[in-house]
């Protein structure tokens, strides 16, 4: 029998006390200590209700092995990953669930660089965790705790020095930050009064019981932003998600906007300022991407979906920007993961510069349609199901990186993927007209069914 997993799709991740309890966490530290060996490492967490309970646990695992801890206490994800590689630490550990709900939370381990560890590296803890391996230090050698203070506000001085102040400054923004009750709330808003702009807040206090919103940035989230956006006439609503690495934009007209297109906003601008880059975006991406990347001689490097996956090939191919359709923007000179505040600071840079509103901006930009599907496969018919289907559109314009995505001559395209988390197919379609998108996932729908019935 192949041994159990411990990291998901996110880290370690689960409901608390249930499928996530302290004991779980003691062991997973001490599995991440012996992984490090004894070396010094940043502890931190989000604002979930269970936050300090698991770093305790966590502590307790990592001095255990000899590893000192330096805890942070409630920071952004993003803030962390900076102060990871800012003070020099050999590694970290992040105790978030991200988007999921408040009675979720997680676990995620950082390498020196400030990007979360690699697959293969994952796999080595989780050999420490099932097989007992761990190393545990002598009653004279155990590893010791400090606090460490300051670190958001260390990040929030590095983001500044990546925009023009003054520019920004000038213009008196009106913005609303709707921080989901969690860390967005401790930086973003101190971030933009910073840089001139009068913010109106939302969700700021700090409750991990997220009483305002779900932590996922999704528009069914975002009614209440996007109608004190219009409301009070600001310039700009974002919303975080519940670490504060995502964020999602709201123009002045209270619509709201997805990532590809916020993204698509920096890519423009990164690229008129730095013409001939390379850009690192998943295959889930909008062909928006790819135009604005074409029209303004960007090179687009297309990676599997996952934020650790684009981070590592930034690193890879030295490509400083690469975004996601989610929220995540990630913005090589400070730091190649994702970054909510970063992004916005980013965006009201460009609004500066361009003296023009979200709106505006968007509008230029090439307009699609998207359409999602999803169809159930089991686990063990998934590589014999993409194994037909890749016989099927062969001499297509297709990439194979992560299931199939396909692209057709009259601009529309569809992505075909196996999903990370349940027994399924996720497709996502999109195309110049609503119909044509539709069509797409009937259609591609229609021959996995197929295919299912034969194999
Ligand atoms: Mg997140």
């Amino acid at each position: 029998m192949s041994q159990p997993k411990l990291f998901g799709t996110n880290g370690i991740r689960g409901t608390v006390n249930k499928e996530l309890t302290p004991e779980m966490a003691v062991k997973a530290g001490c599995a991440i200590g012996t992984f490090f060996g004894k070396k010094n490492l940043l502890v931190g967490y989000d604002a979930r209700t269970s936050g300090p309970m698991f770093a305790k646990a966590i502590i307790s695992g990592l001095t255990a092995t000899g590893c000192n801890v330096f805890l942070a206490g409630m920071a952004p994800t993003p803030a962390l990953q900076f102060a990871v590689k800012n003070h020099k630490f050999d590694g970290g550990v992040i105790i978030t669930a991200s988007h999921n709900p408040p009675e979720y939370n997680g676990i995620k381990v950082i390498w020196k660089d400030g990007i979360e560890i690699s697959h293969e590296q994952e796999i080595e803890i989780e050999n420490n965790y099932f097989k007992n391996k761990t190393q545990f230090a002598d009653w004279n050698k155990l590893g010791s705790t400090h606090d460490i203070l300051g670190i958001n506000d260390e990040y929030i001085e590095a983001m500044k020095k990546h925009v023009d102040l003054a520019a920004i400054a000038q213009k008196h923004f009106s913005v609303i930050v709707d921080a989901a009750n969690s860390v967005g709330g401790l930086t973003a808003p101190v971030l933009m009064r910073d840089l001139g702009c009068k913010i109106t807040s939302l969700n700021a206090n700090i409750d991990g019981t997220f009483p305002g919103r779900m932590p996922e940035p999704r528009p069914e989230n975002l009614a209440e932003l996007s109608k004190m956006v219009k409301a009070l006439g600001a310039d700009l609503g974002v919303a975080f998600d519940g670490d504060a690495d995502r964020s999602i934009f709201v123009d002045e007209t209270g619509q709201i906007h997805m990532g590809d297109k916020s993204f698509g906003v920096v890519l423009k601008q990164y690229l008129l300022d730095n013409p001939n880059s390379q850009v690192v975006t998943p295959v889930s991406s909008s062909t928006l991407i790819k135009d604005i990347a074409d029209a303004y001689k960007g090179e687009i490097v297309w990676t599997k979906v996952g934020s650790v996956t684009v981070s590592q090939k930034m690193k890879e191919v030295k490509a400083k920007l690469g975004g996601e359709e989610n929220g995540g923007v990630f913005y090589g000179p400070h730091q190649a993961v994702r970054d909510g505040a970063m992004t916005t600071a980013l965006i009201l840079g460009i609004m500066a510069k361009t003296g023009k509103k979200l709106s505006q901006l968007v509008a230029e930009q090439p307009q699609y349609f998207i359409e999602k599907g999803k169809i159930e496969c089991p686990e063990e018919k998934k590589q014999k199901t993409l194994d037909k289907l890749l016989e099927q559109v062969k001499g297509l314009n297709i990439n194979t990186l992560d299931g199939v995505k396909i692209w057709f001559p009259d601009k529309s395209a569809i992505l075909v993927r196996p999903s990370g988390t349940e027994p399924a197919y996720r497709m996502y379609a999109e195309a110049k007209n609503p119909k044509r998108a539709v069509e797409l996932v009937k259609e591609y729908t229609a021959k996995l069914e197929k295919i299912l019935e034969t194999i």
